[in-house]
């Protein structure tokens, strides 16, 4: 079977960096190496790293560093003061966020001392947006949607910026709202594009393939967003998480199969559905025995 693979499918550079940075300090470092919290929401990438030498610390915890131990922090980022008390308590921190969080917590930090309230469109539970939180002294307001700006104050200058993954429908719309709503509002778009062209790319596959393979946990919220935009361009979309899944049977009949995959999905995993799929018989042959 003719396969095709999407160039940017899988992890993005920012997950990608995180990764690299924990193997490599389980490579090169004494001692041992912990992430703070899951470095990313796949089982499978958790799983290898544990084997690597990479163990999860659970955010929060209040334990002490007893010996050597690196601890690296994830993609999203954190708040500085957690930053701190991870140093305070022994712990040599290598610093995981990936460079485009860096800016928003940047943009966050110039904006609160220069006296303006901070509002950050996103996911208030979002382990990004409670980092951010923690570059405006805590006091920054989250929203959801444009049905919660009643909760920005009219009267203050503010700084609107995003979560790096929202989506642009929503940010233009509470923009636009809190533009109306505020005398003094300024807006900076700080969505990072990874996910995006991930997207725009897998909807460009569809057309040159007879079905697609999504590869990705069913709860990542960018997978099934990924697979939900396969569908709806009306070809064979199937969603799994790992090439044991897949059964000859549903791919009689097609010569040319894409594969794209989600944020969290590692190259590790779409290589081995690249293969399965490869090994399959081509569609002629499928046909003549069904
Ligand atoms: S989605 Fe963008 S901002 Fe978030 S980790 Fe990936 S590259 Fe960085």
């Amino acid at each position: 079977m003719n396969v095709i693979v999407a160039k940017n499918a899988g992890f993005c550079w920012g997950v990608k960096r995180a990764v690299t940075l924990s193997r490599d300090a389980a490579r090169k470092k004494g001692g041992r190496i912990y992430t703070y919290g899951p470095l990313i929401h796949n089982r499978s990438v958790i799983k290898r790293l544990e084997a690597e030498g990479v163990h999860v610390l659970p955010e929060h915890a209040d334990a002490h560093a007893a010996g050597a131990a690196t601890l690296i922090i994830r993609a999203h980022g954190v708040p500085p003061g957690d930053t701190q008390r991870l140093v305070d308590a022994g712990y040599d921190v290598i610093d995981g966020t990936c460079p485009h969080v860096v800016k928003i917590q940047k943009e966050v930090a110039r904006a609160h001392k220069a006296g303006r309230t901070i509002v950050i469109v996103g996911d208030s539970d979002h382990a990004e947006v409670r980092g951010l939180l923690g570059f405006c002294g805590g006091k920054g307001i989250v929203v959801a949607g444009v049905d919660e700006i009643a909760a920005v104050p009219r009267d203050e200058p503010v700084t609107v910026v995003a979560q790096s993954t929202l989506d642009e429908e929503t940010f233009a719309a509470v923009s636009h709202a809190v533009k109306n709503h505020c005398a003094d509002a300024a807006i900076v778009d700080t969505r990072c594009n990874a996910t995006a062209k991930t997207q725009r790319e897998a909807i460009a596959l569809c057309a040159q393939v007879d079905a697609i393979v999504i590869v990705g946990g069913r709860d990542s919220a960018n997978t099934n967003r990924l697979a939900q935009l396969c569908r709806e361009q009306g070809v064979r979309t199937f969603h799994v998480e790992e090439a044991g899944e897949l059964r000859d049977s549903e791919f009689a009949g097609v010569a040319t199969v894409g594969i794209t995959a989600g944020s969290s999905t590692p190259d590790w995993l779409i290589a081995e559905v690249a293969e399965r799929l490869r090994a399959m018989p081509p569609a002629r042959a499928l046909n003549t025995e069904h």
